[in-house]
């Protein structure tokens, strides 16, 4: 076994809705993979690491904000496979639950403000230009090398969908199981729920990284909550109403979206009784606590 063996199982999920709109629903558990590696982002990073170690080099330099879960990561995989790692951190100097763990994995943070962090190239010439040891990692671990690797989420099933569905922030991930989709050459329909307001630019994101655009996926707009870290009573409620009768935790930041957006069509009929449909849990349940009170708000009486 290698390092980079992941267990990732497909479990099937109960509850009276599906009984009686007669779709079989299964969760893609990439949750388990890695406690703080975990998810999507075990998945965006390995081809990455992989790049890295063919270089040799033993720094890796990444972006993001004081809760991403693409920084507490990076900062464990780094730790893991012997790099050193820095973040350049958006925002003021907020000691957020992430950072203690990034910091306590050897993460060096640099907080930058809005404006300058926007200049991500920029920045990592300023510190790093002189350091041919350092590698530029893209916020979130987009790009190709996250592509390559979000498609092997299709490519590792053990049985074929009739639908697969997952949450978006930049879209590489849901760009990576349409590339899956290409590899495997199987006849899925992909559903993408957006958590950032108004996310059309997504698309053309998303379409940036094929020849030929996809057209065999559903993009849902209507579950964002108000946009990004945005949340309500009401999904916070479905939340804790989900993981206290399956066991599972979702985030609010975006498998809670996801899952809320999947039950919301279900009940809608949007998928033809017989469906088999897969959700996919991209992990990063880290969110959860940086929504504390609003959480205790919202389940009082629980
Ligand atoms: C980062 C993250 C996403 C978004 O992935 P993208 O590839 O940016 O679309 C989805 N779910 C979780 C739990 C995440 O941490």
């Amino acid at each position: 076994m290698n390092e980079f063996h992941i267990y990732s199982p497909e479990e099937q999920l109960h509850d009276p809705l599906f009984t009686e709109k007669k779709v079989n629903v299964f969760l893609k558990r990439d949750d388990m993979i890695h406690p703080f590696i975990s998810g999507n982002k075990w998945r965006k990073l390995k081809y990455n690491i992989h790049e890295a170690q063919s270089l040799g080099k033993d720094h890796l330099v990444t972006f993001g904000g004081v809760w991403s879960n693409h920084l507490l990561a990076t900062a464990c995989a780094a730790a893991k496979f012997g790099f050193k790692s820095t973040a350049f951190v958006r925002g003021e100097d907020i000691n957020s639950d992430v950072l203690v763990l990034c910091r306590l994995f050897g993460m060096k943070l640099i907080f930058t403000d809005r404006s300058t962090y926007r200049e991500k190239r920029a920045l990592f010439d300023k510190y790093f230009a002189d350091d041919p040891q350092a590698i530029f990692i893209d916020e979130g671990g987009a790009g190709q090398n996250a592509v390559q690797g979000c498609a092997e989420i299709i490519t590792e099933l053990s049985r074929p969908y009739d639908h697969v569905i997952c949450a978006a922030g930049t879209g590489a991930t849901f760009a990576g199981l349409l590339h899956g989709m290409e590899i495997s050459g199987v006849d899925t329909r992909c559903h993408c729920v957006p958590v950032l307001k108004g996310a059309d630019f997504l698309k053309n994101d998303i379409h940036a990284y094929f020849n030929t655009p996809p057209s065999q996926y559903e993009f849902h707009e209507n579950y964002s909550f108000g946009g990004y870290a945005k949340t309500t009573d009401e999904l916070l409620r479905f939340i804790g109403d989900f993981s206290s009768r399956t066991g599972i935790l979702l985030d609010p930041v975006y498998t809670g979206k996801m899952m809320y957006a999947l039950y919301d069509m279900i009940r809608n009929d949007h998928f033809p009784a017989g469906s088999s449909i897969l959700a996919l849990h991209t992990g990063g349940l880290f969110g959860l606590l940086g929504m504390k009170e609003q959480i205790a708000l919202a389940l009082k009486g629980n």
